[in-house]
C-alpha cells in the first residue's frame, strides 16, 4: 500500500478524537507532502537536526511536535515554530523551553514524559517527579508554556498484557496529576500514547494521540 491509502486505511481505526501525529522521521520532505496533500497537517520529529531540514521546505501550517528526547541547548532552535513537545523530563528542559518560547513570543504546548517501560534505555519521570516539577516556584512563574498532558512508550514486547498495563499506569498518572494540578482549566487532556506496534491496545486505553510513523510511511531505513 502507498502512503495515502495508508493514512486512509489508520484513520478508519481511530476514534474521530484521536489525534494522529504522523512521525516523519528519516522520510523524505516529498512523503510528508504527499501525506498533507491528503489532509494530514500533524507530523513527528525525534531529531532537532533533522526537523532544522525539513521544516523551511514544507507549508507553514504544519503543526510540527517534536517526540524525541530533546536537549536543553537545542531547544532555541525549534521554539520558532514548534506547537508541541512530548518529551519533558526535567524541570531544567521545561524552563528552557518557557525562556526560548518568551524570547520568541510565544506559547509553547508540552506533555510531560513519563517512564512506563520497564526498558532502561527509555526517558521520562515518575509520578513523584512530575509532582515536584509542578509543585515548585520555578514552574508557578512560567508563563510562556503549557502543560496538556502526559506521553509514554510502551515495553517493545510482544507481551500485550504487560504493554496494557503499561498504558494503564500512564492513563493513571495522568488522572492523578488533572485532579492535583489542572482540575480547573481545560488545557490538560493529552495523553500521548501508542505507536505501530501498539496503537490499538493505547486507544483501548484512553490515548488522546497516537505517534505512527512505520504505519504509514513504511519500514525506516538507517544508513
Ligand atoms: C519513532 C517514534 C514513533 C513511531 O514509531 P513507529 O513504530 O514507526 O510507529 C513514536 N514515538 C516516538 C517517540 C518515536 O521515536
Amino acid at each position: 500500500m502507498g502512503i495515502i491509502e495508508n493514512l486512509e486505511h489508520l484513520k478508519k481505526q481511530l476514534y474521530p478524537q484521536v489525534k494522529l501525529v504522523a512521525v516523519s522521521k528519516t522520510k523524505p520532505v516529498e512523503d510528508i507532502i504527499a501525506l498533507y496533500n491528503a489532509g494530514n497537517k500533524l507530523f513527528g520529529e525525534n531529531k532537532v537536526q533533522e526537523i532544522l531540514l525539513k521544516q523551511p521546505h514544507l507549508p507553514d501550517d504544519i503543526e510540527w511536535h517534536f517526540i524525541g528526547h530533546l536537549q536543553t541547548n537545542k531547544v532555541r532552535y525549534i521554539a520558532p515554530f514548534i506547537s508541541m513537545i512530548h518529551s519533558i523530563d526535567s524541570l531544567k528542559l521545561l524552563s528552557e523551553i518557557n525562556k526560548q518560547a518568551q524570547i520568541n513570543q510565544r506559547i509553547i504546548d508540552c506533555l510531560l514524559q513519563f517512564h512506563i517501560a520497564t526498558e532502561e534505555t527509555k526517558f521520562g519521570l515518575n509520578y513523584l517527579e512530575a509532582q515536584n516539577i509542578l509543585e515548585s516556584p520555578e514552574y508557578a512563574a512560567m508563563h510562556n508554556i503549557r502543560i496538556c498532558g502526559v506521553m509514554g512508550m510502551a515495553t517493545f514486547t510482544e507481551d500485550e498484557n504487560k504493554i496494557r498495563n503499561e498504558f494503564q499506569s500512564l492513563k493513571i498518572d495522568f488522572e492523578g496529576l488533572k485532579k492535583e494540578f489542572f482540575e480547573s482549566g481545560s488545557s490538560f487532556k493529552e495523553i500521548s500514547m501508542g505507536m505501530t506496534e501498539d496503537y490499538k491496545i493505547a486507544i483501548e486505553e484512553g490515548s488522546t494521540m497516537v505517534r505512527i510513523g512505520t504505519a504509514l510511511f513504511g519500514e525506516r531505513i538507517y544508513s
